[in-house]
């Protein structure tokens, strides 16, 4: 019989009557009802009852040292959780624990009291995945609508669908049809490198660019920031008035170049002038490539959480790499 891990976080799928009360880990494996996960060994983590939004670094910290002494025995892991925050749990979970047996993670969009509650078939799908050998070995996935995602990809799209979950310009690694998994394709890799850590104390900023920014917020980042992530225009461009900020900025801490976009990567050298994506990298900053703002912070909170600073800078070499070995720019 195979055996499931299941780690309650709190979120939508427990959150009866919408007030700030959260149902326990029991009621939500409950609302399965009889016969779902009859043929696994489940066994329950009441890990947190939180809207997603109010997990803190603390608490993933906390949860990928669980999750990856679960898998040590053998068994394989559902996390279910708000979705709000849950690909960045998903992708965090995926750069700091392996899976040898699969690691997946659900949530629902609908309350468990409105018609259609969405949680338990999401639950239902997770389950089945998780006791799936044949899903082990490919990342951290997340599980919503009968769809398979890896964790790398995937981002919440929509505030209401239940089908907010999408992975853009790749689609979905497979789906779970009458209760089976099935995998359509492979990821080129997996992202967990080893061995990453992560430190709650670490802070990496995120600033959006808007229209006629000017840089305020870059000015107020003091030296409370680790690492900067910026979200800039389209594939990687900034108004040519912030080029010499930034490459103030990322002399002293690492700056990734990002793209507030939603879909594709960042470019190195289609365009040259000021302000361009190549002018930027010239001037120190790390490509994010096709990782979106909020998963490069985590990725950049690892790296420099595992040393990739010291009191005379950083590794901005090895943070390239790192971001290239991620997103697949550096896979064979
Ligand atoms: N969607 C929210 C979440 O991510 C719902 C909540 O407040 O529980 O947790």
């Amino acid at each position: 019989m195979h055996r499931v891990t299941v780690f309650t976080l709190g979120g939508t799928i427990s959150a009866r009557g919408g007030d700030a009360s959260r149902m326990t880990g029991t009621e939500v494996l409950a609302g399965l009802g009889a016969g779902i996960a009859g043929g696994l060994d489940v066994e329950l983590r009441d890990f947190r009852r939180l809207p997603s939004s109010s997990l803190s670094f603390e608490d993933l910290a906390a949860l990928a040292d669980e999750v990856r002494a679960t898998l040590a025995t053998g068994s394989g892991v559902v996390v279910v959780q708000g979705t709000d925050t849950l690909e960045e749990t998903a992708f965090l979970l995926d750069l700091l624990c392996e899976t040898p047996q699969p690691v997946v993670v659900t949530g629902a969009m609908r309350r468990p009291d409105l018609p259609g509650a969405d949680g338990p078939a999401n639950l239902a799908a997770a389950l089945a995945v998780a006791a799936d050998p044949g899903c082990a070995g490919l990342g951290v996935l997340v599980v919503l609508a009968d769809e398979i995602h890896a964790a790398r990809l995937v981002r919440k799209t929509h505030t209401t669908s239940v089908t907010t979950f999408a992975s853009p310009g790749a689609g979905p690694l497979g789906s779970v049809v009458e209760g089976e998994p099935r995998i359509l394709l492979r990821p080129a890799g997996t992202s967990a490198i080893h061995p990453l850590r992560f430190d709650p104390a670490v802070r990496v900023a995120l600033v959006t660019l808007s229209l006629g920014d000017r840089g305020e917020l870059l000015d107020d980042l003091d030296t409370r920031f680790d690492g900067l992530v910026l979200a800039a225009f389209g594939a990687g461009h900034v108004p040519t008035w912030l080029v010499d900020p930034l490459e103030r900025l990322a002399a002293r801490i690492p700056v990734v170049l990002a793209s507030r976009t939603g879909a594709g990567a960042t470019l190195t050298h289609t365009y040259r002038g000021p302000g361009s994506e190549h002018e930027l990298l010239h001037r120190g900053l790390i490509p994010a490539g096709p990782l979106d703002p909020a998963k490069a912070r985590l990725l950049l909170h690892t790296l420099l959480s595992t040393g990739a600073k010291s009191t005379t800078g950083y590794d901005r070499p090895g943070i390239t790499a790192a971001f290239a070995h991620v997103t697949g720019a550096g896979l064979a």
